[in-house]
């Protein structure tokens, strides 16, 4: 594949300074480059259309468990052109690709080759804005040291455990609503119902939520202003 080439090419490792991406040996599952360096591996998705909020991805069982195993790949979503360049070229971390963001697709019908088989989604819109880490925009390649940055706070929250993340995740992708950077803490315990909704075995929800917001501010994605008063440093529309 064109795609593929191009990435071996001019494809760099986001979570090391390895300028190089290494193919891995065909056919191995839901990781197609690997970093020689670090070992972070890679799935490249690569499309003539631009991505929409839903990313068809292979088997849901198999997605599920890679993610509570810590064995995902990120993403790389490749947007081409007729001639084959990237018009956009955006990675999405694996620590914040969560279980409540990958849908169950229905049941392969008994009439197809692989009868019952069930496939996922990836929920694009679901991921915080944060884990979205773009290479190339509008055809024009992003500072990769800026794009390592960006992807390598992201990396502070990948030794947390998965049920932690998906607070982290959950949290992140609703402040990003709010119409400013700025927000108190009432703004976040507004969320209490929401959230309880998304994790139902947690009692302590407004708890919960200010650890989380501990969380974001040691990965540095939050700056505490003043008492119940933060910022978000990287605010995005969604
Ligand atoms: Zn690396």
């Amino acid at each position: 594949m064109q795609t593929e080439r191009w990435v071996s090419q001019h494809g760099y490792c986001l979570a090391c300074d390895s300028d190089v991406l290494r193919p891995t040996p065909p056919n191995t599952p839901a990781r197609d480059f690997e970093c020689p360096v670090c070992a972070h591996p890679y799935e490249l998705k690569a499309s003539s259309k631009a991505f929409g909020s839903r990313i068809v991805d292979g088997a849901y069982g198999s997605m599920m468990a890679r993610i509570h195993e810590n064995t995902t790949a990120t993403f790389l979503l490749m947007h081409y052109s007729e001639v084959w360049q990237p018009v956009t070229l955006m990675s999405v971390h694996r620590s914040l690709v969560l279980p409540e963001m990958i849908e169950q697709r229905k049941p392969l019908a008994l009439t197809a080759r692989r009868a019952g088989w069930i496939g996922c989604n990836i929920l694009l819109n679901q991921v915080p804005p944060e884990g979205r880490i773009a290479l190339i925009r509008q055809s024009a390649p992003v500072r990769k040291k800026f794009a390592r940055e960006q992807f390598q706070k992201v990396e502070r929250l990948a030794s947390t455990s998965v049920q932690s993340r998906g607070w982290t995740a959950a949290l992140l992708t609703r402040l990003h609503r709010f119409g400013s950077a700025q927000f108190t803490l009432a703004q976040v315990y507004a969320f209490e119902g929401e959230m309880s909704s998304l994790f139902p075995d947690n009692q302590h929800v407004r708890e919960k939520l200010r650890q989380q917001l501990q969380v974001l501010r040691k990965a540095g994605f939050l700056r505490f202003l003043s008492r119940g008063h933060y910022e978000l440093v990287n605010k995005h529309s969604v």
